[in-house]
């Protein structure tokens, strides 16, 4: 019960915070567009039920895609220290995904990336891998990389400086506590940063990580708008680095639209990982049997 109330009570904040990452000249249209679209009952009610080893997220969808389909979008794996060492040649994307996980829609997402043989990194609240740390085990034992989007998702640009490390470090530290694996990237919440915090952030070994094309699914728009706006950017840039949220389901919907377009235009998805952040072989394994798990 009372986690359940911990989670109202997160989504209620993401609901009036405006809850996804972007620049903060966006932030008036988006808390108009955004406000009324969290729908607490429906992502509780929709999560619980869905979040059962076996189903399908592919059930629902009209000419579901066979994992034959696929192999052809996964890029390489870079793995970096510093935020200079991302560097994308023609036609490269990263994957990330922010402020889950969260039952349901991570799940679906997970499956998405599975079948189509590629990796992302998933910038997880630390209330929420507290909340879901099962889901937040299961990213990493699939092969993601992961890293910190603060403890409870606040804006960091209107935060006094030493609650801001603060809140950096607890975030950091309950989503290491959860998977077991050294937090290596972090990202600002709304992408509202200071100077001063990337260089702290730096200097604390913290690769941020800054996002090349927003997929602006914060935006009560369709699936396919969104995969089409999204892919707009991606020709329109050539490369960079993707940004989503894995706790929307039009974006769980939106994603294998998304890969389809990629791998059709010849797009490769980079593997990002941290040189610290890399997992033993034998908790991958302890990972995967924890996959089994049939509710949270
Ligand atoms: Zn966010």
């Amino acid at each position: 019960m009372v986690s359940r109330l911990v989670f109202v009570c997160v989504l209620a904040c993401l609901a009036l915070a405006g809850c996804a990452s972007r620049p903060p000249s966006d932030l008036q249209a988006v808390k108009t567009a955004y406000g009324p679209m969290v729908d607490k009952q429906s992502i509780l009610g929709r999560d619980q039920a869905g979040d059962r080893d076996g189903d399908s997220p592919f059930a629902a969808l009209p000419n579901a895609p066979g994992r034959r389909s696929f192999g052809a979008l996964a890029g390489r794996t870079l793995t970096v220290s510093s935020i200079s060492e991302i560097r994308l040649a023609d036609k490269e994307v990263i994957l990330t995904f922010d402020d889950g996980p969260i039952p349901g829609k991570t799940d679906m997402v997970l499956a998405t990336l599975r079948e189509f043989g590629v990796k992302a990194t998933f910038l997880m609240v630390g209330q929420m891998a507290a909340n879901y740390p099962a889901i937040a085990k299961r990213v990493v034992a699939q092969g993601h990389s992961i890293g910190g989007h603060t403890y409870n998702h606040a804006n960091l640009a209107n935060t006094a400086f030493s609650q801001a490390l603060t809140d950096i470090a607890n975030g950091n530290a309950a989503v290491a506590r959860v998977t077991g694996v050294p937090v290596g990237f972090f990202r600002f919440p709304y992408l509202a940063d200071t100077g001063a915090l990337r260089q702290a952030a730096a200097a604390r070994d913290l690769v941020i990580l800054d996002a090349d094309i927003d997929s602006k699914d914060y935006f009560k728009l369709s699936p396919e708008t969104l995969a089409t706006n999204t892919m707009a950017k991606v020709r329109a840039k050539r490369k960079g680095i993707i940004l989503m949220h894995d706790i929307h389901g039009r974006t769980a919907a939106m994603l294998p639209l998304l890969l389809s377009q990629l791998r059709a235009g010849g797009y490769k998805v980079v593997a990002l990982q941290h040189r610290r952040s890399r997992m033993p072989e034998a908790m991958v394994s302890a990972g995967a049997a924890e996959t089994g798990v049939r509710r949270l």
